[in-house]
């Protein structure tokens, strides 16, 4: 999920909406190859570090973009025929990586995206800049910010590893990776 960093989807509007399409076409242009995350940051100037863009893991090749002051969202997904487009449109061009940027350089939005109005779950805790809150692990005594903690049934603070396992455990020797 992308939050845009201005705060103002719509009234930043379309230029933000043109900015994350223009993010698959340096995308394909190579400068941030591989990379939805690189292409939408490099793009809009929403960054991990300032909590303006957030990532989720659920392999897929999407991005939301939500208006932090209206609620209002927009998902864009990459449609999967679009993958067949280079190969269909450019049979000659015998380099990939060229067949593909004269494809999705040409291509209509509605060839390479599926766009939707969806709605975010997004509250104090998640909103860009410095933490709102902050406690410390009962068990593991690590810091925890904006409310990612668990509380147990006894009422104990914990972090997520803690508390429901992590995707980490301590490295024990002798044990298999
Ligand atoms: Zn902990």
């Amino acid at each position: 999920m992308a939050i845009c960093a201005q705060g103002n989807y719509w009234g930043c509007g379309w230029r933000c909406w043109d900015a994350a399409l223009s993010g698959w076409m340096i995308r394909v242009g190579r400068i941030a190859k591989n990379c939805m995350a690189d292409a939408v940051a490099a793009v809009t100037g929403v960054r991990l570090g300032k909590r303006s863009l957030k990532y989720f893991d659920y392999g897929k090749v999407a991005a939301t973009f939500l208006n932090t002051e209206s609620g209002e969202a927009v998902r864009i997904v990459a449609l999967e025929e679009s993958r067949a487009l280079a190969d269909a449109r450019y049979p000659q061009i015998e380099n990939k990586k060229e067949r593909q940027f004269r494809a999705y350089g040409e291509a209509d939005d509605t060839e390479l995206f599926k766009v939707e109005r969806v709605q975010v779950a997004y509250g104090e805790m998640d909103a860009p800049g410095r933490p709102r809150a902050r406690i410390t692990c009962a068990r593991c005594v690590e810091g925890v910010n904006d409310g990612r903690e668990v509380k147990t049934k006894g009422g104990e603070l914990l972090c997520r590893a803690c508390a429901l396992g992590g995707y980490y455990k301590k490295f024990e020797p002798g044990t298999a990776v």
